[in-house]
């Protein structure tokens, strides 16, 4: 079975896990500040900081803005649910744009459309490792006096008009096992503020600067330096990993991007999509479903992923939510229903890639 995710971690990573832990320092050390510098500098950011996971770099990022009940946020409804719990938790309420066919991203017509005076945040969200399109983004943050929280937990190192994602406002990256680069669990924050940098840092360990004198009411989002252990060397080879990824897309995209009722995805101008995922998008002309596809591939040895199969508010316990605020998304809907992603992993090799394209034309064939 061709699996749609991996993990395969080096000898590297092994021996530098031995080394912390004999080393003694097993939580947050000096290997987590190495990987903050690192990702730092490959990111063009000044200040990356280290948490516990994806979920929580979200929260943090919003609890530094010191959201009120009432403020909103907008964000995609095409994502995954812990973009809406990081919300949620921070006592904001939550509006969804469209997102565009073309990267899945939120559309900045459709966020326009939703500002108001109560409006506080855009949280573009960089779904299977592409950027939304961040210069019209930016643009309307500006024009309106608003923060931009980018969930970039697909998207490490991935670029828009040659800037690294993370770099508009506060940036979230998740180090969770299936991501690009992996801790386990972990996430990273980015900022290019050094005010937002110090409270985060704060915020993270108890809202304590120097021992038990504490500046704000925090928490322990505190990575470990084992976590980082398992990171850093992947962050190291992680350039290498991104074009074996760009190579298995573009070998997908040779065989499929002829298909009827096949979308295959699309790298926009202008952006450096990293290759999260591969998701293409089955129309009905097919005379067969999104479902019928899953299961022929299975047959033949190909596992496939829904990602998402539903909108991220379309289900009972957020419906009655006052804080979810739900306006028509067609494209995100339409998205949901027809959406496919191939495994496109560094893994892979050139043979199990044929093997899928020509299983994908089997099943279309039939
Ligand atoms: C993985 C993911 C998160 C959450 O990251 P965790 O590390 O799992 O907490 C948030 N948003 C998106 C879009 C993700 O894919």
């Amino acid at each position: 079975m061709i699996p749609i995710s991996k993990v395969q971690l080096g000898q590297e990573v092994e021996e530098l896990v031995l080394e912390v832990l004999r080393s003694g320092t097993i939580a947050q050390g000096p290997r987590v500040a190495e990987l903050e510098n690192l990702f730092a500098s490959l990111n063009d950011s000044r200040h990356v900081i280290a948490v516990n996971n994806g979920t929580t770099a979200l929260i943090a990022a919003l609890e530094v803005l010191d959201l009120k009940p009432g403020d909103e946020v907008i964000t995609s409804p095409f994502t995954f649910v812990a973009t809406l719990n990081a919300v949620l938790a921070t006592g904001a309420t939550v509006r969804f744009a469209d997102i565009t066919l073309d990267d899945f991203c939120i559309d900045p017509e459709s966020v326009e459309s939703l500002i108001n005076d109560r409006t506080k945040v855009l949280m573009p969200v960089h779904l299977y490792g592409q950027t939304a399109d961040m210069t019209r983004i930016s643009q309307i943050a500006i024009k309106h006096g608003l923060e931009i929280v980018e969930d970039a937990a697909q998207a490490h190192l991935a670029r828009c008009e040659g800037r690294a994602a993370g770099n508009w406002g506060i940036g979230c990256f998740s180090l969770y096992a299936t991501k690009n680069i992996t801790s386990g669990e972990g996430g990273l924050i980015s900022t290019n503020d050094d005010g937002i940098a110090d409270r985060l840092r704060v915020l993270r360990n108890q809202g304590m600067r120097q021992r038990y004198q504490y500046e704000m009411a925090g928490n322990n989002y505190r990575m470990t330096d084992l976590q980082a252990a398992v990171c850093l060397p992947q962050l190291k080879s992680y350039a290498n990993l991104v074009e074996r990824r760009r190579h298995n897309a573009e070998m997908l995209s040779n065989g499929l991007s002829n298909l009827p009722g096949i979308r295959v995805p699309m790298e926009i101008a202008g952006r450096e999509h990293v290759w999260h995922q591969y998701t293409i998008v089955v129309d009905d002309c097919l005379g067969k479903s999104r479902e019928d596809l899953v299961a022929g591939l299975e047959v033949q040895g190909v596992s496939s992923g829904i990602y998402y199969p539903r909108l991220v508010h379309d289900y009972d316990c957020y419906r009655t939510d006052p804080r979810v605020v739900i306006d028509e998304t067609p494209v995100a809907s339409r998205v949901a229903s027809t959406c496919l992603s191939l495994p496109v992993h560094q893994h892979l090799t050139d043979v199990d890639l044929l093997k899928i394209v020509s299983s994908v034309k089997g099943c279309v064939a039939k």
